[in-house]
């Protein structure tokens, strides 16, 4: 059967669904998605500068977690319009943790300079997120759809005015004014990471079949403490940083201090430079893991406020109260993605895209923790107001479908993805990877794939998550921002290099 909207939303995380709700009063909006995303598995929280903090102090913070190459704009909008939101959630029946006065209990993670990181369910954040932005759109007119977005549909004039989707009944269109992309990172076209099966590059694809524009995707950030289970290859269970907020720290397995001598921070270092020095002490030792000791935080601060990990440890049979966490880090978050302006347009009419698949250059070359949630809180919204305020024309010319391909060898893809792409990296090994997926076809994995390679051979740097070992040093004549998009023959490749991240 086919449909007619205003708007399609594709994802149903944060992003998607601030999207979705911020439209409901004043658009049709469908809502797709192929099940849950990264969004109910986050731990840690929203960071949010409010009261005696100063917004401005937690931009000074992402940016230099960024490596200073944040996208100035879009970080003011992100820590200044955040507290807004996240009383808009709190208003919505979101319930965070709260200290014995009834203040919103505020926890350190890495790169902070104070504690502003509020949570929920103690390492629950995300559950709770997800599930009062879900419970709000129950009472909205948004429809939900669940099913995948296995192609968009581009009229003649060049915009996208729909999607394909495929479910159980088989591949059906809807037709819409705009489509927003909210599908979330690419954490399955590695073999190891934190994001479930259902965040799999698919929005990429997509944008990229379009004819739109990708950028800083060589920003791929690994979290540092991925619970160690001994198994290598699907979605890792987390250890939240905020653990180390607490004061664990990180040792090698000989017992010695990892991080002490490494960043005037140690153990709260922004992520990559914790991620590298674990990556650094594994291949020394020539060992899969090092440990986090967190037995030195109290019992009852253990069970209140990491509730999630303490059950993660346990059904590995590790007690976290009195052993040490084996822990590695795994592919977590893309930096880069899709690019768009402040409103999520992207560089194709009627598309735009929003949270993890979008590049707001919020994150810089180094996502600062806990600021994802609140950037799909932040740029849902303002997507939602753009798509309120202005809706692009309905197009009357003839249109044709851009399908995903199926992906041939998605395993081998992923191997080589995590091989060459990973904390560290080096020219040769990425001229192999490129190789390599010559042949592995044109489907979503293999197309972010390519992308992320692209952008990686092309910056001779090191900055932020990218790590170049025959480029070691930053260098300044790299302050410019990687543009990927499908050339002549219709595979990724790197069109230019730009100032801004944003469009
Ligand atoms: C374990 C873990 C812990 C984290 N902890 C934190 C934290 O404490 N604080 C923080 O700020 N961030 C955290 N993050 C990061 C954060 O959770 C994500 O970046 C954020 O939730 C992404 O939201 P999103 O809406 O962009 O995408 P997601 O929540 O990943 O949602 C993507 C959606 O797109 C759908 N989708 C994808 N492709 C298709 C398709 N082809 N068709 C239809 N639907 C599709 C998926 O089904 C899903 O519904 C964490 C992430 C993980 C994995």
């Amino acid at each position: 059967m086919r449909r007619s909207v205003d708007v399609v939303v594709i994802g149903d995380g944060v992003a998607g669904l601030s999207t979705a709700l911020g439209l409901a009063a004043t658009r049709d909006v469908l809502l797709l998605s192929a099940g849950s995303g990264s969004t109910p598995w986050a731990q840690g929280g929203v960071a949010a500068a409010y009261g005696d903090d100063d917004p401005l102090d937690h931009a000074h913070d992402t940016d230099v977690a960024g490596a200073g190459f944040c996208d100035p704009r879009n970080l003011r909008a992100l820590v200044e319009e955040g507290p807004q939101r996240l009383a808009e959630l709190i208003a919505l029946g979101a319930r965070f943790d709260r200290d014995p006065d009834g203040s919103l209990s505020r926890t350190l993670e890495g790169g902070h300079d104070r504690p502003r990181v509020v949570h929920a369910g103690g390492d629950a954040s995300g559950a709770e997120v997800h599930r009062t932005l879900r419970d709000a759109l129950r009472l909205s007119d948004v429809r939900t759809v669940t099913g995948r977005a296995v192609g968009l549909i581009k009229s003649d004039s060049g915009h996208i005015v729909g999607v394909l989707v495929e479910d159980d009944a088989g591949v059906s269109q809807v037709d819409s004014r705009a489509v927003v992309l909210a599908t979330g990172g690419i954490g399955n076209a590695y073999l190891a990471s934190t994001n479930p099966a259902t965040v799999r590059g698919d929005g990429i694809a997509l944008a990229l079949n379009a004819g739109a524009s990708l950028v800083d995707m060589e920003f791929v950030q690994f979290h540092p403490t991925a619970l160690f289970t001994g198994n290598s290859s699907g979605q890792m269970p987390l250890v939240t940083e905020a653990v180390r907020g607490e004061g664990a720290v990180l040792r090698d397995l000989r017992g010695r201090r990892i991080m002490a001598d490494v960043h005037p921070r140690a153990d709260l270092a922004p992520r990559d430079v914790v991620a590298r020095a674990i990556e650094a002490t594994m291949r020394r030792d020539g060992c899969d893991h090092v440990w986090l000791d967190a037995r030195s935080i109290p019992e009852d601060t253990i069970r209140r406020r990491f509730p999630t990990v303490l059950a993660s440890c346990a059904q590995i049979g590790v007690d976290m109260r009195s052993e040490q966490i084996p822990v590695a880090p795994a592919e977590h978050f893309l930096c880069g993605g899709v690019r768009t302006n402040r409103d999520g347009a992207t560089d194709v009419p009627g598309l735009y895209a929003v949270g993890e698949v979008a590049a707001s250059g919020v994150h810089g070359a180094n996502r600062l923790a806990s600021n994802s949630l609140l950037e799909g809180m932040v740029f849902g919204r303002r997507v939602a107001t753009a798509l309120t305020l202005d809706l692009p024309p309905a197009t009357m010319s003839r249109s044709s479908s851009l399908t995903l391909a199926e992906d041939r060898e998605p395993e081998r893809i992923r191997a080589i993805l995590t091989e060459h792409a990973g904390i560290r990296r080096d020219g040769a090994g990425l001229q192999m990877a490129a190789d390599e997926l010559e042949t592995l076809g044109d489907g979503p994995l293999a197309t972010t794939a390519r992308a992320v390679i692209a952008a990686a051979i092309t910056r001779e740097d090191s900055r932020g998550c990218h790590w170049r070992s025959d480029y070691p040093q930053r260098d300044e004549r790299w302050n410019q921002h990687v543009v990927v998009r499908l050339d002549e023959e219709g595979r990724p490749a790197v069109r230019h290099l730009h100032q801004s991240a944003r469009l």
